[in-house]
């Protein structure tokens, strides 16, 4: 039988970056995933030549210019840039918030008129509230019309966070929304990130690349032959569920979690954008992906995914942690059991129950374990 030094169970980015990042010093690694490909979350299907974004629309962004050129030469990346446009009602809107937003809202033309326009709007909301009683913001309502007045809120923000949360905004917390960044520039630039992308023929082409002659087996669960596995190599690399690998004995951590339906349509370019929110209430989706944009394609077709934001139960994709007060006590618990781990690793977003954008799991994997 073989031995590696490192078992590696998840073949996300952060296994595949870390197998990568130990090939490079000589190590011998095995990476095991459960379902039936490598990449995780940021896995593409490729129908009809479209390359689709099977656990949700991905976009890399960083201004860390390492983990930039790391991931450009394992893979060229594409110009993208992310533009989501807003659909209220049938009416379009840039986001995020700036002077295009603003035109499409009330007409306003110069930075000083926009200007104006927000804090008149500001004054009414908070004039209003303290009216009624109210000194400081109680919930997430209140704390956004606060700091960015009724027009938007209920237009843009209101309709679009109920679905997200699947709360009314009036039993949400008001520490959600800290701060709302609005733009007095034309620049429908979401992310402040100084580099953006998508890998040139997709991200199967990355982790191909970073898992480029490391052994991997898909269909794959390490709790099917745990004792097997552990046998196996000197260190585990645990890039799965943390409260699993405990067996549960604390109890289980909650996630919210995304449903996608996905359908091949017989047009060429659906909605001339790949992200569009629809940010009113009544439509039950939150946005509509259409792949091929993120990739400039001339394809024939069109694939679009319709995303329905709900509540995870046993068999759904655990996509976000809750981070409350209940959870965060919980995995506590199940950290306390893993620091005490000599020879497991425990890394990524399932096995340290955090939100990590893409970036930030390579510059994790790079500082924590590289450096
Ligand atoms: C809907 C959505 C959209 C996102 N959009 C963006 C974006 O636009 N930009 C961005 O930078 N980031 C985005 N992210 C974040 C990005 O997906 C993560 O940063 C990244 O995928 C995390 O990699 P990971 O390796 O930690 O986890 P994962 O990709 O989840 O990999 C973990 C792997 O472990 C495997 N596994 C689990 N248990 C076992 C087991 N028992 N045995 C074997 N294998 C197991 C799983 O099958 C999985 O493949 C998004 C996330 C979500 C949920």
């Amino acid at each position: 039988m073989k031995f590696y030094d490192y078992l590696i169970v998840g073949a996300g980015l952060f296994g595949a970056t870390f197998a990568y990042m130990a090939k490079r010093q000589g190590k011998s690694c095995l990476v095991i995933d459960k379902r039936p490909h490598l990449g995780g979350n940021i896995y593409c299907e490729n129908i009809e030549g479209i390359n689709v974004h099977t656990y949700g629309a991905h976009i890399f962004h960083t201004s860390n210019k390492e983990v930039w050129d790391f991931v450009n030469s394992i893979v060229e990346f594409n110009r993208y840039t992310n533009s989501p446009v807003a659909n209220y009602k049938g009416k379009l809107y840039n986001l995020p918030f700036n002077m295009n937003t603003f035109y499409q809202m009330w007409g306003t033309r110069t930075p000083e008129e926009a200007r104006r326009k927000i804090e008149e709007q500001k004054r009414e909301a908070v004039e209003a509230m303290k009216a009624a009683g109210v000194e400081e913001p109680r919930n997430l309502e209140e704390q956004a019309i606060s700091l960015i007045g009724k027009d938007i809120y209920e237009k843009l923000i209101k309709g679009y966070t109920e679905k997200q949360w699947g709360r009314k905004c009036t039993e949400l917390p008001a520490f959600i929304i800290k701060r709302l960044p609005v733009r007095l520039t034309f620049d429908n630039n979401y992310f402040n990130d100084k580099y953006q992308g998508i890998p040139i023929g997709g991200y199967n082409k990355l982790i191909d690349g970073l898992l480029e002659d490391v052994e991997s087996r898909c269909n794959t669960d390490f709790f099917t032959d745990r004792e097997h596995f552990e046998s196996i190599a000197d260190k585990i690399v645990f890039t799965g569920k943390i409260d699993e690998y405990y067996h549960y004995r604390f109890g289980k951590l909650e996630y919210r979690t995304v449903r996608f339906e996905t359908e091949v349509l017989d047009c060429e370019n659906y909605q001339g954008n790949a992200v569009i929110n629809y940010t009113e209430q009544e439509v039950p989706y939150t946005r509509i992906i259409e792949h091929k944009h993120f990739e400039f394609g001339q394809q024939s077709k069109t694939v679009i995914s319709r995303e329905y934001s709900s509540e995870w139960k046993e068999g759904s994709e655990p996509f976000y942690p809750v981070n409350d007060d209940k959870n965060s006590a919980l995995y506590a618990q199940y950290r306390e059991l893993a620091n005490q781990e000599p020879n497991v690793i425990f890394g990524g977003r399932l096995a340290e129950y955090k939100y990590y954008d893409m970036h930030q799991i390579i510059a994790a994997v790079f500082n924590k374990y590289f450096s």
